[in-house]
């Protein structure tokens, strides 16, 4: 589980200085899904970063697991990063010279798993989001939702602890956006996995147990006593 505590985050450009975060107080357990809303700049971007160790705060404890992540090397925090947590962007972030399925292996890579048994995971892991039959196509040669999809199994492969998703429907038309959400949804459902996204999408928002908002880098948390 996650305990944030007081975090904040600062950037600093020439004179200029903006509170990405500040004092943000939150716990995510096990299991938990969140959603979190706000407006463009309010810093949910920011958080999903300090969530997913991919920056530090300025100030303030990333606590996952006992382990306060602003703390860890740059060594061990990748280490953690790829053992238990998946991320996905609104950008599809595919290697355009390899094929649907290497793209997935890549997450495994990290975690010294055999050729053979990464073949076999991302071929299934591209089979439960709908792409089985897509293993050797390139990102060039799918359409912007398959693309998605092939970074959703990218994320799940190593089977992490965490999934984070940052505004995943993003960049994606209407139909398209629909596919993923249903991919997504499932995901959701799927007990066990701590799942934290940004979207703008209310079906989700309707169905998160809790729904955080960001605004000038406060959080306000609702419980969502109909989900
Ligand atoms: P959101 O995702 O809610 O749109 P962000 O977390 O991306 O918001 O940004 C929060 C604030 O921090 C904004 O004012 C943004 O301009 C600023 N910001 C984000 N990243 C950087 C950065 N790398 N350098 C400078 N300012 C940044
Ligand atoms: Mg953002």
């Amino acid at each position: 589980m996650y305990e944030l505590k007081n975090v904040t985050k600062r950037y600093t450009r020439g004179k200029e200085s903006v509170h990405a975060l500040d004092g943000v107080d939150l716990v995510i357990g096990d299991g938990d899904r969140l959603v979190i809303q706000g407006p463009t700049g309010g810093g949910k971007s920011t958080l999903l970063q300090m969530l997913g160790g991919l920056d530090r705060p300025t100030s303030g404890e990333v606590v996952l697991d006992g382990i306060d992540l602003a703390k860890l090397s740059e060594a061990r925090l990748t280490r953690v990063r790829s053992e238990n947590i998946g991320f996905v962007f609104q950008s599809f972030n595919l290697i355009p010279t390899l094929t649907a399925q290497e793209n997935v292996e890549t997450a495994l890579v990290p975690l010294g798993i055999k050729v053979k048994e990464r073949r076999e995971l991302a071929a299934d892991a591209l089979t439960s989001v709908g792409l089985g039959e897509r293993l050797g196509h390139l990102p060039s040669e799918m359409s912007g939702g398959q693309q998605q999809r092939v970074a959703i199994a990218r994320a799940l492969v190593k089977k992490p602890k965490v999934l984070l998703a940052d505004e995943p429907t993003g960049n994606l038309d209407e139909s398209t956006r629909d596919e993923i959400m249903d991919v997504l949804e499932r995901l959701w459902k799927e007990h066990g996995l701590t799942f934290v996204m940004v979207t703008h999408d209310s079906t989700l928002a309707k169905k998160a147990p809790r729904v955080a908002t960001i605004r000038k880098g406060k959080i306000t948390v609702k419980e969502n006593a109909g989900a």
